[in-house]
């Protein structure tokens, strides 16, 4: 198969271009560098460096290359950032993926894998979510995803393509030459380690009140193996001709901030320099997927997503 992959100069899709290439697929990787980096685009793929909503050329690179399916996973991924610029990332988001779908259609590429979030829910009403969960998302960042996921539902309906968004928890973990590495870091991991390295104050810990156990807010968070994987499970489902999809990635267990201050102590046996800080705006108290769909209709099991794996995998690349 030959794949395009939109954004993978990132943390999620340079990995699973190389999971592709190794399986013996063909990759193009479209991205404008704008926020990904070209050293992590793997050796193997054709890089066009251009934004996703340059219609021009992704038309041109769709008639020379013709790619057989599309992972479409760039765009812009901070939620708070995306309050304060709402315009931007409804551009961004938005305004750029329709344009690459129209383009897709156009040139008959019609199975698309999409990177979508855990943010198009909002509130909770209870874990684990599963998608049927309503969906009324807290940040614009949500939002632009939301409705992208609407735009590829009707574009299926009418028969122009099949997909499957991929809704991730928290992405998280590492591996050999791929780690998150974001210019605005406001992930809780990457944040932790930076401050275990000295290289950023500590660690601020948002609200120590929430109705947990131990008062911090837990989140369900997924190896970027495991995500890769999924991506290719849901390629292979598009090409054998399975029905479009909308599927949450996670565990279906979840981790307190302080739970996972203890296990990166734990593995790199320092403490991790944190002090209390009032809640984050917008940050509901448990996020938990139910990942039940994706493993009946993908086949898909996390592997590597135990607290103490990702936590080994994010600092051996942090430190590498
Ligand atoms: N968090 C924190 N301090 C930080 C960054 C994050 O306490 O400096 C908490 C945040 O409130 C949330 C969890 O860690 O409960 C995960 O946050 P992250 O930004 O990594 O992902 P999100 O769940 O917001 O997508």
């Amino acid at each position: 198969m030959r794949c395009l992959v939109t954004g993978g100069a990132g943390f999620i899709g340079s990995l699973t271009a190389e999971r592709l290439l190794e399986r013996g697929d063909e990759v193009i990787v479209l991205d404008d560098l704008s926020t990904g980096h070209r050293e992590v685009v793997p050796t193997g793929a054709t890089l066009i460096e251009a934004s996703v909503g340059d219609q021009a050329a992704v038309r041109a690179l769709l008639a020379d290359l013709a790619p057989d399916a599309c992972i479409h996973f760039a765009g812009l991924i901070a939620a708070g950032e995306s309050m304060s610029e709402p315009g931007r990332y409804f551009e961004a988001n938005v305004g750029e993926s329709l344009a690459l779908l129209e383009e897709l259609i156009r040139a008959g590429v019609d199975q698309v894998v999409f990177s979508s979030s855990a943010a198009v829910y909002g509130e909770p009403l209870g874990t684990p979510m599963s998608e049927d969960h309503q969906t009324i998302p807290t940040s614009v960042y949500g939002a632009t995803k939301l409705q992208v996921e609407h735009a590829l539902e009707w574009m299926s309906r009418q028969g122009a393509l099949r997909y499957a968004a991929l809704r991730y928890f928290n992405a998280a973990g590492g591996s050999e030459g791929h780690r998150e590495d974001h210019a605005v870091e406001t992930h809780l991991i990457p944040l932790a380690l930076s401050a275990l390295a000295g290289q950023r104050p500590a660690l601020q810990i948002f609200g120590t009140d929430y109705p947990t156990p131990d008062g911090t807010c837990i989140r369900d968070y997924i190896h970027v193996e495991d995500l890769a994987a999924a991506h290719l499970a849901a390629l292979d489902h598009l090409a054998a001709g399975g029905a479009s999809l909308v599927a949450n990635l996670g565990t279906g267990h979840g981790y307190s901030v302080r739970e996972v201050l203890s296990a990166i102590e734990t593995v790199v046996g320092r403490p991790v320099p944190a002090e209390e800080a009032p809640r984050r705006p917008g940050d509901p108290a448990e996020l938990v997927a139910s990942s039940a769909r994706a493993h009946e209709v993908l086949g898909w099991t996390p592997t590597r997503s135990s607290l103490g794996d990702i936590i080994a995998d994010a600092w051996q690349a942090f430190s590498a």
